[in-house]
C-alpha cells in the first residue's frame, strides 16, 4: 500500500468523483426556472405594471409606488411557489464579492401567527447597515446610513430559498458606494455618445447597449490540500512552494481532456447556472495543470456583470459539493500561468447592428472604421486610466509576468484593420478630397473584407484586442469585478466619441460635408493614436524599449497606477460624463488604496507565521537529525574516513542554518517594516511604504523557505507541495 506523506494525500486518492447531477429534461425547458423574467412576469403581474417593468428596462423610466406594490405582490407568489423563504436586495459593494441580507417573508398577522407579506416599498428601497462596507470616507460613521435601490433591468432570481432582487448600494447622500452604480451610469454615457455617432450612418438608431463576454479563468484545488496551506486558506495564493518539476512546460494541459471529478463538478455547476438563465457554453482545460476556464454566450453588460458575480459565488458553492475549492486569486502559484477575465466588449444598436463588425457595404463600414478609430484613441489617450481600473495587488503579480497582457496597455487590431487605417491615413490629404477621391476611398473601404472575422490573427499577448466583431479587453483580471475595468473603458470611448461628435459637427456647420468632415477627423484620430497599436509580441523584452520609445507609460506598482484616476482631467472627465463625481471618485480611489495595504499586511502575517513556527521548527529539527549523524559518524568512525563522510552533512547543516537564521532576521525586518507603515495616517503614503518596504520581503522569505523545501526530508516537509496541489486529484 503506498505511504502518504500526508492524511490529505490519501483522502484525495480515496475520492469517488460525485454523480452527474442533471435535470432529465433539455436545458431549454428548465433555462431559467429560477428567474423572475418577462415571461413569468406576464404570468405574474397585470399588463399595467408589467408594462412599467419593461419600460423601466427598456428605456429606464421609473416604477411608481403603486406600480412596484404591485410587482412585489407578483414576484412574492412565484417566489413562494418555488420554495423561497426569504428576500435579499443583493448587490456589489466595493469589496470582492457581493453581499446579501436576507430577511424572511414572515410578518406577524392580525389573526394571531403570521403571514407571508411583500410590499413595492421593501421591494424598491431597503436601508442594510451599512456602515462596515467600504466607502473610502465618503461616509463618515454619524451618517452611516446607506441605502440599496432596485435595478428592475437584471431581473430578481432565487438562490436556494431567497428571493434576490439585484440593486444598487448609495450613500444616504446619494453616492455610489458600489460597482453597479456607476456601470450604469457609463452605460447611459456610452449609449448616448455611441447612438450620437450611430445617428450619422442610420437616423433610425435610437439606442446603443454595450455588451460583455467574460471568460472566466479559474482553478481546482483539492479540499482537503487546500486546507493543509494556510495561506491558501487566508490570501487565495501560496506564499511558499518550490516549482514542481514537471508543470506545464510540455503544454499539454490546454484544451486535453478534462478530468472526471473535474467534468462532474462542471456538469452540477453549469446546471445551477441554467436555472439562474446564465447562458454559460464554453469549458475546457488552461494552460496551467488544475486550471480551467468558463465562459457564457455575451449579454447585456449590466446583467452580463451580475451573471458574472453570480457565477463566481455559485462556483464557490458548488464546488464544496465536490471537495473542491475554487481559486480566483490572479497568481495562485509562482512559476506557472495566473488566472484573468477577458472583457469581450462591443457596441450594438436597437436595430441589431454590431458597431464593431464590418457591414455589406462602404457606409457602414465607414462606420464601423468610425468606432475602431475612436475607440483605439480613446485607449491611446487613456492607457493610464484603463491601467489604474485593473490594477490590484493580486492582479499586480500576474501583469508583466510574460503570460499575462503585460503593464504596456496597447491595442492589436490584426492585419486587415491595420491595413484599412493606413489605407485612410494615407488616401485623406491637407486639403479638402475631390469627388473621385473620395469615391476612390470610399469603395476601398467597401471592400473591408467580409474576412475579417475569420482572419483576424490571433494575439494572445496584447492586453486589448480586437477579435474580428468585438474587442477583448485581456487585462482584467480573474477575481475582479468586471465593472472596475468597464466603466473605465465605457467612460473613456463615451469621452472620446462625444469629442469627435463635435469636432465633426464644427466641421459640418462651417459648410464641410459629413463624410469629408468625418474622413478628415478619423484621419488625425488615426496619427494620433498611432503609437499605442502594435501587433507584436507583447511579452518581449524589445517591446518594453520599443514602447517607452513611442512614450507608452509604463508602469508596475498599485500606488503609482491607481493615481491616475486622480489626475484632474479623469475627475473633469468622469464628472462631465456623470459617471463619478469628484469625491465619489477620492472614495473609490482610498477603498483601493486601503484594499493594497490590508492584502499585503495579511500576506505579509501569514507569510511571517507560516516561516517562523511551520518551517523553521522542521528545519530545525532537520538539522537536528543531521548534527546526530554526524555525532554517530564519530562514533564510528576517525580520521579522513569520518571527514569524508561527514563533510556533506556538515555542509548541510550549515546551509539550514544560513536559511534558518536568515528567515528568521528578515521576518523580523518585515514586521518592524509594516509597524512603521502602520503609523502612516495617509493612505497613499502606506500603501507607498507597503509596496516599497514590506512587498519585497514576501519573494525574499519565500526564497529561503523554498530552498529548504528541496533538501528536507519529504516526510517532514508540513505543506503540501506544488506538484501536490496541481497534480493529485
Ligand atoms: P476565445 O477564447 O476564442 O476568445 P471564447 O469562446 O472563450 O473565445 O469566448 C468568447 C466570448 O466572447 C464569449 O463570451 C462570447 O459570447 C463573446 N462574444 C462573442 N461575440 C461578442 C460580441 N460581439 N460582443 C461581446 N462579446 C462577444
Ligand atoms: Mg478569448
Amino acid at each position: 500500500m503506498a505511504v502518504f506523506r500526508f492524511k490529505a494525500l490519501e483522502e484525495v486518492m480515496n475520492r469517488e468523483p460525485r454523480p452527474i447531477v442533471r435535470e432529465e429534461n433539455l436545458t431549454s425547458d428548465y433555462y431559467g426556472s429560477l428567474v423572475f423574467d418577462k415571461p413569468k412576469m406576464k404570468k405574474y403581474l397585470s399588463r399595467e405594471a408589467y408594462q412599467s417593468v419593461v419600460d423601466a428596462i427598456e428605456s429606464g423610466t421609473t416604477i411608481d409606488r403603486k406600480m412596484a406594490d404591485q410587482v412585489a405582490q407578483g414576484m412574492k407568489a412565484w417566489a413562494l411557489e418555488n420554495g423561497a423563504t426569504h428576500y435579499t436586495h443583493w448587490f456589489h459593494p466595493l469589496t470582492d464579492g457581493t453581499a446579501e441580507k436576507h430577511d424572511a417573508f414572515v410578518e406577524i398577522s392580525n389573526l394571531g401567527g403570521v403571514i407571508e407579506a411583500f410590499s413595492g416599498k421593501l421591494l424598491a428601497q431597503q436601508e442594510p447597515d451599512a456602515s462596515s462596507f467600504p466607502s473610502g470616507g465618503i461616509r463618515q460613521t454619524f451618517e452611516a446610513r446607506g441605502y440599496t435601490a432596485w435595478d428592475p433591468s437584471s431581473p430578481a432570481f432565487i438562490s436556494e430559498t431567497t428571493l434576490s432582487i439585484p440593486t444598487i448600494f448609495i450613500s444616504y447622500t446619494g453616492e455610489a458606494l458600489d460597482y453597479k452604480t456607476p456601470l450604469l451610469r457609463s452605460l447611459r454615457a456610452i449609449d448616448l455618445a455611441a447612438t450620437g455617432i450611430a445617428q450619422y450612418f442610420d437616423k433610425t438608431v435610437v439606442s446603443v447597449q454595450a455588451n460583455l463576454g467574460w471568460e472566466q479563468e479559474y482553478f481546482l484545488i483539492d479540499e482537503a490540500l487546500f486546507m493543509a496551506r494556510p495561506d491558501l486558506v487566508l490570501t487565495g495564493r501560496t506564499l511558499m512552494g518550490h516549482s514542481s518539476a514537471k508543470d506545464q512546460q510540455l503544454e499539454d494541459h490546454y484544451f486535453s481532456s478534462i478530468p472526471t471529478r473535474v467534468n462532474r463538478f462542471m456538469i452540477d455547476l453549469e446546471n445551477e447556472a441554467y436555472k439562474l438563465g446564465v447562458p454559460v457554453k464554453t469549458r475546457h482545460d488552461e494552460v496551467a495543470p488544475n486550471q480551467f476556464e468558463l465562459a457564457p454566450i455575451y449579454e447585456e453588460m449590466n446583467l452580463a456583470n451580475d451573471h458574472n458575480q453570480l457565477i463566481m459565488d455559485l462556483m464557490h458553492k458548488v464546488a464544496r459539493r465536490h471537495k473542491f475549492r475554487v481559486l480566483f486569486h490572479e497568481k495562485p502559484f509562482t512559476g506557472i500561468n495566473g488566472s484573468g477575465k477577458h472583457n469581450n466588449w462591443s457596441l450594438s444598436t436597437n436595430t441589431g447592428v454590431n458597431l464593431y463588425s464590418p457591414g455589406k457595404n462602404p457606409k457602414s463600414n465607414l462606420q464601423f472604421l468610425t468606432f475602431i478609430v475612436n475607440t483605439i484613441k480613446a485607449v491611446h489617450d487613456n492607457q493610464d486610466l484603463l491601467r489604474a481600473s485593473i490594477y490590484n495587488a493580486s492582479n499586480q503579480h500576474r501583469l508583466g509576468a510574460n503570460e499575462a497582457p503585460p503593464s504596456i496597455i496597447s491595442v492589436f487590431l490584426g492585419t486587415e484593420v491595420s491595413k484599412m487605417l493606413d489605407l485612410m491615413e494615407t488616401a485623406v490629404g491637407e486639403n479638402k478630397m475631390t469627388p473621385d477621391e473620395k469615391t476612390a476611398l470610399k469603395l476601398n473601404i467597401g471592400r473591408i473584407p467580409e474576412i475579417i472575422l475569420d482572419s483576424t490573427d490571433r494575439n494572445r499577448t496584447s492586453p486589448f484586442a480586437f477579435t474580428g466583431n468585438r474587442f477583448e479587453y485581456r487585462a482584467v483580471g480573474s477575481s475582479a469585478n468586471c465593472a472596475s475595468a468597464l466603466i473605465v473603458l465605457n467612460s473613456v470611448v463615451a469621452n472620446q466619441l462625444n469629442k469627435f461628435k463635435a469636432e465633426v459637427d464644427g466641421l459640418i456647420d462651417k459648410g464641410t460635408k459629413k463624410d469629408e468632415a468625418i474622413f478628415q477627423v478619423l484621419k488625425r484620430l488615426i496619427v494620433e493614436s498611432k503609437p499605442i497599436r502594435f501587433n507584436g509580441n507583447g511579452y518581449s523584452e524589445e517591446w518594453v524599449e520599443e514602447a517607452a520609445r513611442r512614450g507608452l507609460s509604463n508602469v508596475r506598482n498599485v500606488p503609482e497606477a491607481l493615481a491616475a484616476y486622480l489626475r484632474p482631467e479623469s475627475i473633469r472627465m468622469f464628472k462631465k460624463l456623470g459617471v463619478l463625481d469628484e469625491r465619489e471618485l477620492h472614495g473609490r480611489v482610498e477603498v483601493e488604496y486601503e484594499k493594497f495595504v490590508k492584502k499585503v499586511q495579511i500576506e505579509s502575517r501569514v507569510l511571517g507565521d507560516l516561516a517562523i513556527n511551520h518551517i523553521v521548527p522542521v528545519a530545525v529539527r532537520y538539522q537536528t537529525m543531521l548534527l546526530q549523524n554526524v555525532k554517530n559518524l564519530q562514533e564510528v568512525f576517525s580520521g579522513e574516513e569520518y571527514e569524508e563522510l561527514a563533510s556533506g552533512r556538515k555542509q548541510l547543516i550549515k546551509e539550514i542554518g544560513a536559511h534558518i537564521s536568515l528567515i528568521k532576521s528578515k521576518v523580523h525586518d518585515m514586521t518592524e517594516a509594516r509597524k512603521k507603515a502602520n503609523v502612516l495616517e495617509d493612505n497613499v503614503e502606506k500603501a507607498e511604504a507597503y509596496d516599497q518596504t514590506v512587498f519585497p520581503f514576501l519573494d525574499e522569505i519565500r526564497y529561503h523557505i523554498d530552498k529548504l523545501e528541496l533538501v528536507i526530508d519529504n516526510e517532514m516537509w508540513p505543506l503540501p507541495k506544488y506538484r501536490e496541489l496541481l497534480f493529485v486529484r
